[in-house]
């Protein structure tokens, strides 16, 4: 049977305790006892439906985390504070001094940091590969390797990861394939195809309304428990935790995750051919000149399309600062970072979302200065959005 991660979410049900359709949320940061020996054993973790301190657990937390455990198809989840307090407890808790990471060198400017600049106080080393080559992967797979780490879709050069490929050389070499997959969420499930962790910034889509930071870490019962542990588990002693205020309004804008996924991708899809017929240079999964469109296909979930994140190359940076802010001063997004909000957001990741990335690397991997990262919004008349979007282009002489 076909995997229908929103289907999984939809058939949740949780009910308030006055039997509201919405869990009601537990406004409390600790929680009382009958018997002190119950106390002990919950500390302990050994006491099922008992809760001692938020930073451990709350109801509301297990709610959204069970939902996006539904939606990845994993046996549980931990929700946390953001995406990078999702990444780094995962990363730590897997790899000890001495170890070593293969990770993709087209990820998000904040996780290429923390592996680049500080996991080597930790002496744990990290070599950056082109994802998409295999054999370069394998070869640069060493005795201390532990982990392979990647993006489905990477952040900003949309290079898609062959998620099956690589879980077959992550068994082959006992490794943990980890997969942050916030660019394409129902859209890939990276399980099915052979990950062994997946993590989401929920700040993006899944959450969609830019009101929030949150993270997840979908995984097995074992591995959730080892980063809950509290006497050496990364997300327990790190304390990126979620409130649970928030995760009870991030699992609300979860349930509508796939209509939004929806309208993204056809936004996306919509303005991605447009913009290539005009003779742009976009690069766009769902572009049949995309180098990895056969393999997103072959991965995808079929009905959430290709996503909402496209990008083109304006020439340079000059011409990129200008686009934008014309087409903001229009209405036609903001230009902001982040993604995955109602509005068009596009932002130049050269100098912003990747400017930890230094200019030599930026250059070898293809992020070059004219490039603007688009977050198609769910705009209801995308046609007019173009026509629009056209007029600037044509007034700033890029068309
Ligand atoms: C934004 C982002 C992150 C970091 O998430 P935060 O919630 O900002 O901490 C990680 N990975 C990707 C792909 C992202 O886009």
């Amino acid at each position: 049977m076909k995997f229908k991660p929103a289907n999984n979410i939809q058939d949740l049900q949780y009910f308030g305790e006055f039997g509201g359709v919405n869990p009601s949320i537990s406004d409390s940061s600790t929680y009382t006892f009958l018997s002190a020996k119950t106390m002990f054993d919950t500390f302990e973790g050994n006491a099922d439906g008992c809760y001692l301190y938020s930073r451990h657990s709350t109801p509301s937390n297990l709610y959204l985390g069970e939902a996006l455990a539904a939606m990845e198809g994993t046996e549980t989840a931990n929700v946390t504070a953001s995406g990078m307090g999702a990444i780094t407890p995962v990363l730590l808790q897997l790899c000890d001094a001495g170890d070593h990471i293969v990770s993709s060198r087209t990820i998000y400017g904040g996780t290429y940091a923390f592996l680049k600049n500080f996991t080597p106080k930790l002496n744990i080393q990290t070599t950056f590969v082109d994802i998409t080559k295999l054999d370069i992967v394998e070869a640069s797979i060493t005795q201390n390797t532990k982990v392979l780490y990647c993006e489905s879709v990477s952040n900003p050069l949309l290079e898609v990861a062959d998620i099956k490929g690589l879980a077959v050389l992550a068994k082959k070499h006992n490794l943990k394939l980890v997969v942050d997959n916030t660019f394409s969420p129902l859209s890939i499930s990276p399980i099915k195809l052979g990950a062994d962790v997946v993590i989401h910034s929920l700040t993006k889509f899944i959450n969609g309304s830019s009101d929030t930071v949150g993270g997840v870490v979908c995984g097995t019962q074992t591995f959730i428990d080892e980063l809950r542990n509290v006497n050496d588990g990364a997300c327990m002693l790190l304390g990126s935790t979620m409130d649970s205020l928030r995760a009870s309004s991030v699992l609300k804008n979860l349930r509508t995750l796939h209509i939004r996924m929806k309208q993204h991708s056809s936004n996306g899809a919509f303005l991605a051919e447009k913009f290539e017929q005009d003779g742009i240079k976009t690069v766009y999964p769902g572009l049949a000149s995309h180098p990895s469109h056969k393999l997103f296909k072959s991965m995808m979930n079929e009905e959430y399309g290709f996503g909402g994140m496209l990008t083109i190359d304006v020439g340079s940076l000059e011409k990129a600062n200008e686009l934008m802010e014309l087409m903001q001063h229009k209405n036609l997004g903001y230009l902001a970072v982040s993604l995955g909000f109602y509005k068009t957001l596009f932002s130049a990741p050269g100098s912003s979302t990747s400017s930890e990335i230094p200019e030599d690397e930026q250059k070898e991997m293809g992020l070059t200065d004219g490039l603007i990262r688009f977050s198609i919004g769910l705009d209801n008349d995308i046609e007019r959005t173009y026509e629009e979007m056209k007029k600037c282009m044509i007034q700033i002489g890029i068309l």
